[in-house]
């Protein structure tokens, strides 16, 4: 990716709208710096909670009523103003937007124009959650000053790269491509730039190493990446396949949907919510929270124990999967809450895996060390790392690549 340069408008906003929530950080490109971050959740409820807070000041916290993106938005807009920091700012050089879905044609970060909203639009069945409130910040921001570019940077885009072996479910193609029925993948933007700095943390060139990426948050996927392109990940049509989630089920044989419909009675809307809502660690044990099952597991908690061994159990076979595919592995890495924080995780996702090159040191894997770092002893043949996930700053630096002087 570009280096910055400082030459002209160097500030990019860049702008998460979630199905309830606006997540907004305002960033200047010319020395990475964050000059604002914001929170605006629970949209649409009886009361919604704005958290502002200025690179040099007390966050600001605000409980009333927003009805939807457009007024979050706005909210946020006037935040910013407040700290002299607004839209219509002459140093801010554009916005960068989150958008979940690009489906099989945004490969790359793009500036939005009427044609890309629609295209984004189409892709709104594929993701009826996300692309609609991704939209609807992209029009908002436009609104509220239309000379300013927008630039959208999709989830999937670092996954278009997926040989067709690997995009493809064996379905009959007709009917997969009349509906669109294939492997997208997601957390696109975190998987490029936890493998890319991962090779930095090697001190190799990003086309020199095969990593597997393993982005274990609320939401958790797996990504083989061979120099630099994603060749395999674990999510697919949509988010839930793949490994175990906070409640998303992961990997199920699709013939469950059947016999719940069939046999258990249950309507296809309640299925989707089962196992979007009600599986994974919350089904599991009741618990989504990776804290919370860890405390119960070192308790006793025989639900909690379940839940974890599923959760490691999952994670492993993606492990070697990836192994499999990639032929040579340089590092594994772990980024996103879980992966970031749960020691306990770590050693249990490589335990017994020394036959493969994986080991890890059991000082480095619970020191407390923020920032990338290396976990795995000097000997072992494949670098076990932990390389903290920077969305945003990855958006933005795809944003001012792509439209900076
Ligand atoms: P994310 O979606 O990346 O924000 O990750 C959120 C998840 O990370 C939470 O639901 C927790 O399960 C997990 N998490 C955060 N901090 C810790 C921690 N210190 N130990 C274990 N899990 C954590």
């Amino acid at each position: 990716m570009s280096a910055a340069r400082t030459d002209g408008p160097s500030r990019v906003l860049v702008l998460n709208s979630g199905s309830s929530s606006v997540k907004y950080q305002l960033l200047d490109m010319a020395d990475r710096s964050r000059l604002a971050t914001g929170l605006v959740e629970r949209i649409g409820e009886r009361s919604a909670r704005h958290v502002h807070t200025p690179a040099d000041g007390e966050p600001r916290e605000r409980e009333r009523p927003v009805a939807d993106h457009a007024e979050a938005l706005e909210a946020a807009a006037d935040e910013l103003a407040a700290d002299g920091l607004g839209l219509d700012s002459p140093e801010l050089l554009a916005v960068g937007h989150r958008v979940v879905h690009g489906g099989r044609r945004f490969s790359e970060p793009t500036v939005v124009d009427d044609s890309v909203l629609a295209a984004i639009e189409r892709l709104s069945p594929l993701a009826p959650l996300h692309n609609p409130a991704n939209l609807e910040g992209i029009r908002t921001a436009r609104a509220l000053n239309p000379r300013l570019p927008q630039v959208a940077v999709f989830d999937t885009a670092f996954h278009t790269t997926l040989p067709e072996h690997a995009a493809r479910y064996a379905i009959d193609v007709a009917t997969a491509d009349a509906h669109r029925v294939r492997r997208y993948g997601f957390h696109g933007t975190s998987h490029a730039y936890v493998s890319r700095r991962t090779a930095a943390l090697l001190g190799r060139a990003p086309d020199e190493v095969n990593v597997i990426v393993l982005h274990l948050g609320n939401g958790a996927s797996a990504a083989a990446v061979a120099g630099g392109r994603c060749v395999d990940t674990s999510m697919g049509m949509t988010p839930l396949e793949g490994l175990v989630m906070g409640t998303r089920s992961g990997d199920v044989d699709p013939a469950v949907v059947f016999h719940l419909a069939r046999n258990g009675g249950m309507a296809l809307d309640d299925i989707d919510r089962l196992l979007n809502q009600r599986s994974g660690l919350a089904g599991l044990c009741g618990d989504n929270d990776m804290r919370e099952i860890l405390a119960r597991r070192d308790a006793g908690d025989e639900r909690a124990r379940l839940a974890f061994d599923v959760y490691i159990h999952r994670l492993r076979r993606y492990i070697g999967a990836y192994y499999a595919v990639l032929g040579r592995v340089d590092a594994l890495v772990f980024t996103a809450g879980v992966g970031e924080n749960a020691a306990p995780v770590r050693a249990a996702a490589v335990a017994g895996l020394g036959s493969l090159g994986l080991a890890i040191d059991e000082g480095l894997n619970s020191a407390r060390t923020r920032g990338p770092r290396l976990i795995s002893p000097e000997y072992a043949r494949v670098a076990v790392a932990v390389v903290p996930t920077d969305e945003e700053l990855e958006i933005a630096t795809q944003t001012f690549a792509l439209v900076g002087s």
